[in-house]
């Protein structure tokens, strides 16, 4: 899984040389502190980094520079501790293509009332020198969260674990490789786009392999290998398989440690399978890319590339949160008025970081694909909080459209469905959620997480620059609509000036 701390995030504060010498040591010395506290912080998942307070423009420019060539700053924090004219960074903000949190705080948390003097006023002085930091981020139409609070505040705190979350996702899919099996589900719509502008906008790179290359891969798998899967396999599920389904939970086993070498040689981060293009596979990979998934893969089903990495990044952003993170289609409703749901799942890929009990290991037939029985794990989520996020190819533009839900538990047993499944109660109501979904060309497939919240899509989103539209408890048909329609606006002058 993913260790967020192999990332690092840069504490950059803001000076000026007005105030001599004695200031900005003090100035120094209160950035350490603030950048050490964050950095040994338990809500704090990256390495903070402390740098050198910045007071001239080629100081401010060099930093910049310096971010975007170190691969292993995800982002930067930016402080005014004084006023630092802002004019000074024009050339480094302008340069900068990391993503940036403004942390508008102040040393000192209290007014000290009784001793305050002059002193005290110009080495404390956020309050205006984050405005004229903020107004030239605004002037050169910078996206960036700005973070209001005293440090160690542990709302504060929680932002910022938030942000940087959004931001490792975003440093891990620049350079990504995707792998997709196979192309895409044939005639399907909203699985299909652009891979070059996908590419130039997000930073992964999409590319199609031979399904006989994988057999290759999969067919010089030992025995031994199998052996020891099938030993995990026993280790970890209940097993309710028949004497002659373990030959096809071997054939499971088999493919599975054939996909894994394949990816593990190839460096992929995600990748993407289709049942209509399974030629020489006994089987479609059930077990595999549940299994995959859970190891912090990202997953497509049919050719979904898109999804894939969304899952990849929503893995990412979650890394050591409570709850788990798969792919997942809405797949059927209980439209009983006085309790409307969705039921969540797929035809075998569902991650097993959802499981609320032990998964059961079965062998069932699949409908589709024409292949042998796969073998597949079968549970049912916990109840909690989830989110359901979809991202689409509009034309112009990708919108990635976020909605937060409730997991429930089935009103029954469900003897006879064998895959994972997710039942769920959409925000505001289902009538509302599949209404404004649709509306906005949201997927039936989607990233679901019952770790992330809506805020860290937000920041993930606009960290990726790309529009976001979110259906939760405040959300009107009408409001969504006229949303849609600014946004068209607005991103067909965008386009327009790129
Ligand atoms: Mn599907």
């Amino acid at each position: 899984m993913h260790n967020l701390r192999e990332f690092e995030v840069w504490f950059i504060t803001g000076s000026q040389h007005l105030y001599g010498d004695e200031i900005l040591k003090q100035v120094d010395s209160d950035s350490k502190r603030i950048a050490a506290f964050l950095d040994a912080s338990e809500t704090i998942p990256c390495r903070v980094v402390f740098k050198p307070v910045v007071k001239t423009p080629d100081e401010i420019q060099n930093v910049c520079v310096e971010a975007n060539s170190s691969p292993d700053c995800a982002g930067l924090i930016t402080w005014m501790h004084t006023f630092s004219p802002a004019k000074m960074w024009i050339a480094g903000l302008s340069l900068l293509n990391k993503p940036f949190a403004h942390l508008h705080t102040q040393f000192n948390r209290d007014i000290p009332w009784d001793q305050i003097d002059m002193n005290f006023m110009n080495l404390n002085q956020s309050a205006h020198g984050g405005r004229e930091f903020g107004f030239i981020c605004s002037r050169l139409r910078k996206d960036r969260k700005v973070i209001v609070g005293h440090w160690q505040d542990e709302a504060v705190l929680k932002a910022l674990d938030t942000w940087m979350r959004a931001a490792c996702a975003w440093s891990d899919w620049q350079g990504m490789k995707v792998a997709r099996f196979g192309d895409n589900m044939r005639e399907v719509a909203v699985t299909e786009g652009d891979k070059v502008e996908a590419q130039k906008q997000f930073g992964y790179s999409v590319n199609g392999y031979g399904v006989g290359d994988l057999v290759d891969a999969v067919n010089q798998v030992r025995n031994d290998q199998i052996d020891a899967l099938v030993a995990e396999y026993r280790s970890l599920y209940s097993i309710d398989i028949s004497e002659a389904q373990s030959e096809t939970v071997r054939q499971a086993a088999r493919i599975e440690a054939g996909m894994r070498h394949f990816l593990t040689a190839g460096g992929f981060k995600a990748f993407t399978t289709t049942f209509e293009d399974l030629h020489g596979l006994a089987q479609l990979p059930g077990l595999a890319a549940q299994r995959l998934m859970a190891d912090g893969y990202g997953f497509g089903a049919e050719g979904d590339w898109k999804t894939a990495a969304l899952v990849r990044a929503m893995k990412v952003m979650a890394a050591g949160m409570k709850g788990g993170t798969s792919f997942m289609e809405d797949y059927t409703y209980h439209l009983d008025p006085s309790d409307m749901k969705v039921l969540g799942a797929h035809m075998l890929e569902v991650c097993p970081t959802l499981a609320g009990d032990k998964p059961m290991l079965e062998v069932h037939p699949l409908g589709i694909g024409g292949k042998a029985d796969p073998a597949r794990l079968v549970f049912c989520a916990p109840e909690g909080r989830g989110i359901n996020v979809s991202l689409m190819d509009m034309g112009n533009r990708f919108r990635m459209i976020a909605n937060p839900c409730r997991v429930v538990a089935p009103n029954a047993p469900l003897p006879n469905l064998p895959v994972a499944r997710v039942l769920w109660k959409p925000e505001p109501d289902l009538k509302t959620a599949a209404a404004a979904w649709i509306i906005g060309g949201g997927a039936h497939h989607t990233g679901f997480s019952m770790a992330l919240t809506k805020e860290h899509i937000a920041d993930f989103a606009e960290i990726a620059g790309i529009e976001y539209l979110l259906i939760d408890e405040d959300t009107t048909i009408p409001g969504l609509k006229k949303d849609i329609r600014i946004n068209e606006m607005y991103y067909a002058l965008a386009t327009g000036l790129k």
